[in-house]
């Protein structure tokens, strides 16, 4: 199997988990149905960035992730991007969208620009329908220099990826042993990195009676990792208890999570994609 069908491969696992979960969860129906044709645009997309880059960079070395973004194939897209979401955007997004496809195409790459600069640092601030647009038409791009950029050695309490600086989108519990073992799936590259079980991933706090986790009885297998220290939440996706989850795709299912934190005072450090 060449390169361009596993990372195909990899979109479809997504699509079909999303299909999956739309039925389980019909409170997240409406963002599911949603994101398997934002994954279905990224899919295209991504072959396309492959397939170009292949012509261009034989001989080169591999790029930084955050190296300056290929304007000249990324641009011809996104036109056709957001057609596609305005086509099937829940009603909060369309208008944004509308709003975005009417500007000129200097100001689509500021905002590419922009948010391929300091996209994943500060999301909260910024807010997820506001960073939709470039966050969603750039992911394809980042996964795929992430592919290409050598990995770090591991350094198991690195707060930000180490590969882009981004903070992390999720944590991720994976089999090992007896348990599991936690890492960080980062929110800009989606790539994944090694971390402490027991510390707190935005401020350090390692004492265990003030991390306490919830678990909601819809989605047993994602937990709330909170701190009562710092007040963050980090959302996890615990394999150990559903081995066919897709973290990314999950959490977006995980909408009475999100409700359930802010009513008890916890904040999210990176939105997901649709803010859930
Ligand atoms: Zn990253
Ligand atoms: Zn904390």
């Amino acid at each position: 199997m060449t390169t361009a069908q596993t990372v195909g491969t990899e979109y479809d696992v997504r699509i079909r988990r999303a299909d999956r979960l739309s039925l389980e969860y019909s409170f997240a129906s409406e963002f599911l149905n949603f994101y398997k044709h934002v994954a279905a645009f990224q899919k295209t997309l991504r072959a396309r960035i492959a397939s170009s880059s292949g012509m261009k960079s034989s001989g080169t070395h591999a790029a930084e992730i955050r190296d300056p973004l290929d304007l000249t194939v990324l641009l011809p897209h996104f036109r056709g991007f957001l057609s596609t979401i305005e086509q099937r955007a829940p009603v909060a997004l369309r208008g944004a969208v509308r709003e975005m496809s009417l500007l000129p195409s200097d100001s689509w790459m500021a905002s590419l620009e922009a948010y391929w600069e300091h996209g994943g640092k500060y999301d909260q601030q910024i807010g997820a329908f506001a960073q939709f647009l470039a966050r969603s038409f750039l992911q394809p791009y980042a996964e795929f220099r992430a592919a290409l950029t050598p990995k770090p050695p591991v350094v198991t309490t690195m707060r930000v990826c180490p590969l882009c600086g981004a903070r992390p989108l999720l944590g991720v519990l994976r089999p090992e042993g007896d348990g599991g073992k936690r890492f960080l799936l980062c929110s800009f590259c989606s790539q994944e990195w090694e971390f402490r079980r027991i510390f707190c991933s935005t401020c350090g706090e390692e004492e265990e009676g003030k991390l306490p986790v919830y678990v909601a009885e819809q989605l047993p297998h994602i937990r709330v990792e909170t701190c009562n220290t710092c007040k963050f939440y980090l959302r996890t996706v615990d394999l150990t208890k559903d081995g066919h989850a897709i973290p990314l795709v999950d959490d977006l299912a995980a909408v009475p999570l999100t409700l359930w934190a802010h009513e008890h005072g916890y904040s999210r450090l990176q939105p997901n994609l649709l803010g859930t």
